[in-house]
């Protein structure tokens, strides 16, 4: 879909021409990054062979689509970067960190930490997405990439100690270990991570 699908809707807009296209990008492009917050301008720090390389790079690879096709054809193709976000609609069994801690307190259970929680991410209200989204089709002088995130990045702890607040403040936080290549903040990027 980020590759093959792209390019078929490339060459669809191609033909069509009388479109603006909208590439959702996402903030996966800059991988386990070594700055934060992620400026556009910022390359990124992906694995080529990890569990998650097959989404960055191919992500990565649209992005660089959408630049040679615009440059090329000159068509009215725009680029932002979703970062992590969420709102009202949301599958229940999505396995997303919002979801599943929002579902865990619902049902009375413990909040599932992956390592020791103080991985952060930049979530973004699905309103608010939709609002940056419609600003970009709207107008001609930004092509993108836009960064449509949080200028402020949470630490999953926050998270979890947020939702037990508000939901149930009688239950705990089990920690288990963190998912291979799972973006860290800077200062963890050279530390050996917790097995369990
Ligand atoms: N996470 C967690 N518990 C969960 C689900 C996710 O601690 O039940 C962590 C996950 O390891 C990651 C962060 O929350 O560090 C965000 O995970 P998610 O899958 O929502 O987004 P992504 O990793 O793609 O940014």
């Amino acid at each position: 879909a980020s590759t093959v699908g792209v390019l078929n809707v490339l060459n669809f807009v191609k033909k069509i021409r009388k479109t603006v296209m909208l590439h959702s990008s996402t903030s996966e492009v800059y991988g386990d990054p070594n700055e934060h917050p992620q400026k556009e301008s910022y390359f990124g720090n992906v694995n080529i062979l990890g569990p998650r390389s097959c989404y960055d790079e191919s992500k990565r690879m649209a992005e660089t689509f959408i630049y040679e096709y615009k440059k090329i054809f000159k068509l009215d193709l725009r680029i932002i970067r979703i970062f992590n976000t969420y709102g009202p609609r949301m599958r229940p069994d999505d396995g997303r960190v919002v979801s599943n801690f929002i579902i865990q307190a619902l049902s009375g259970e413990d909040i599932t930490v992956y390592g020791d929680g103080k991985q952060t991410r930049s979530f973004c209200y699905v309103d608010d997405l939709i609002e940056a989204m419609i600003l970009i089709m709207n107008q001609d002088e930004i092509i993108g990439p836009v960064n449509t995130g949080n200028p402020n990045e949470f630490t999953i702890k926050e998270l979890a100690e947020m939702v037990i607040e508000k939901i149930n403040p009688d239950l705990q936080i089990s920690y288990s270990p963190l998912p291979q290549d799972d973006p860290m903040p800077v200062s963890y990027t050279h530390l050996t991570l917790p097995t369990n």
